[in-house]
């Protein structure tokens, strides 16, 4: 029988859930040759897609124009997950938080921000978890505290944003800048981040258009040379931190494996190949990396990059020594560095902009599950520096 589950399996061995295929997980290429398995015309696959990404239904039965039979079909072969929305929401102004959970119970979380001046009005930006906790281990991090769990599925990224667009379909807005900045490494789960970059681009989908996505990384060299083989004009992001090895090596234990000298030529490489201005994250921390010579260190270490400085004040979490930098500090370093010639820009600190301590929402409810003092609490997820 053409389009049995056997085969189907064989076809999509990694898109399985719960044994049948699951749709959401597949490449548009992949739909069709999905609806060619069961027999249908590839027109079939253009209309699931619209059905996913721009009516965004969440069952077959609701596909009205497709026959019932081909429902039937569908319902016995395919499966369509989705990411169920965990309350409280937790909201700021023009920011809201998500915490969802995974079908296999797992926590995650996104954060919706409204209304960046660059968007437009009605346009939103979204920041996306990449995994299940974080195998990096920085010291400042929330994300890095529990370990890595597991890789989201590419379906589970882009599940994210369908569910956050779904929540504002109803006011007119759109998602139409994506970030991969909440929890986990993205460049840890290439395969899947890609995939997930692919589906969220796609023309008949959602249409992210690919300068609209940002990833952010740790500084994961040999994923950035891969990123950079692929010559995609996404915008790439790194969290840099420090100036020097000693220091980045405590405080990013990724730097033990790829130094600083090493990220930044591969972050020339990437530039050389996409064109695209990098963004340097760096999060100030007082008396540890927030000094003037630093910044004079950072001019001299990305000299030659096109290059946006962008300080982060750090959003506490449990750590016993480390204290955010007082606003003059900040101010002072950001001069310094522009005095250098480097754009240099402070995150602002009212909710309105990325939020940097994605983690520390799902940190909390780990730790209010398993029972313990759920230390996160005394730090407001919106504290100053989110
Ligand atoms: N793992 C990736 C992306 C997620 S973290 C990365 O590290 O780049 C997103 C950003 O938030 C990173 O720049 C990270 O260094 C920063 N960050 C993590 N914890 C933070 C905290 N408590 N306060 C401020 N920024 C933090
Ligand atoms: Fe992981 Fe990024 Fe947090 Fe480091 S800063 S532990 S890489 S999420």
């Amino acid at each position: 029988m053409v389009g049995c589950p056997e085969e189907l399996a064989r076809a999509f061995p990694d898109h399985l859930h719960e044994g049948k295929v699951n749709l959401k997980d597949l490449l548009p290429s992949e739909l069709e040759a999905f609806v060619r398995l069961l027999g249908q015309s590839p027109y079939r696959a253009r209309q699931l897609i619209r059905w996913l990404y721009v009516r965004r239904v969440g069952a077959f039965a609701d596909m009205t124009d497709l026959s019932r039979a081909f429902r039937e079909l569908l319902e016995a072969v395919a499966v369509l997950p989705s990411l169920h929305l965990a309350s409280p929401q937790e909201s700021l102004q023009d920011t809201t938080k998500f915490l969802f959970t995974l079908p296999d119970g797992n926590p995650i979380e996104s954060v919706r921000m409204r209304y960046l001046e660059h968007l437009g009005p009605g346009r939103l930006a979204v920041c996306l978890s990449s995994q299940v906790g974080c195998a990096m281990g920085c010291e400042f991090c929330a994300s890095g505290k529990l370990g890595l769990v597991r890789n989201l599925q590419a379906w589970e990224m882009v599940d994210q944003v369908l569910a956050i667009q779904r929540r504002v379909d109803a006011r007119g807005e759109r998602v139409a800048n994506v970030v991969f900045m909440g929890i986990g490494e993205p460049l840890h789960n290439f395969r899947n981040l890609l995939r997930a970059i692919r589906i969220l681009n796609h023309g008949d989908g959602l249409g992210i258009g690919m300068r609209h996505i940002a990833i952010s990384t740790s500084g994961v060299v040999p994923a950035i040379r891969r990123l950079a083989e692929k010559r995609l004009p996404l915008k790439l992001a790194i969290s840099l931190h420090a100036t020097r090895d000693e220091l980045r090596d405590r405080l990013m234990p990724v730097n033990r494996r790829w130094n600083l000298a090493e990220l930044l030529a591969s972050c020339r490489e990437y530039q050389a190949a996409t064109g695209r201005r990098m963004t340097f994250e760096y999060v100030m921390l007082d008396g540890v990396n927030d000094s003037l010579e630093e910044a004079d260190r950072l001019v001299e270490l990305l000299g030659g990059l096109r290059s946006l400085v962008n300080l982060i004040p750090w959003n506490p979490v449990d750590h016993p020594s480390f204290r955010r930098s007082s606003k003059i500090r900040v101010r002072a370093f950001q001069e310094r560095v522009q005095q250098g010639g480097l754009r240099c820009t402070v995150r602002r600190e009212k909710g309105s902009d990325i939020d940097a301590a994605c983690g520390q929402l799902r940190l909390r409810e780990i730790r209010r599950n398993v029972g313990a003092a759920p230390r996160a609490e005394n730090t407001p997820a919106f504290s100053a520096g989110g």
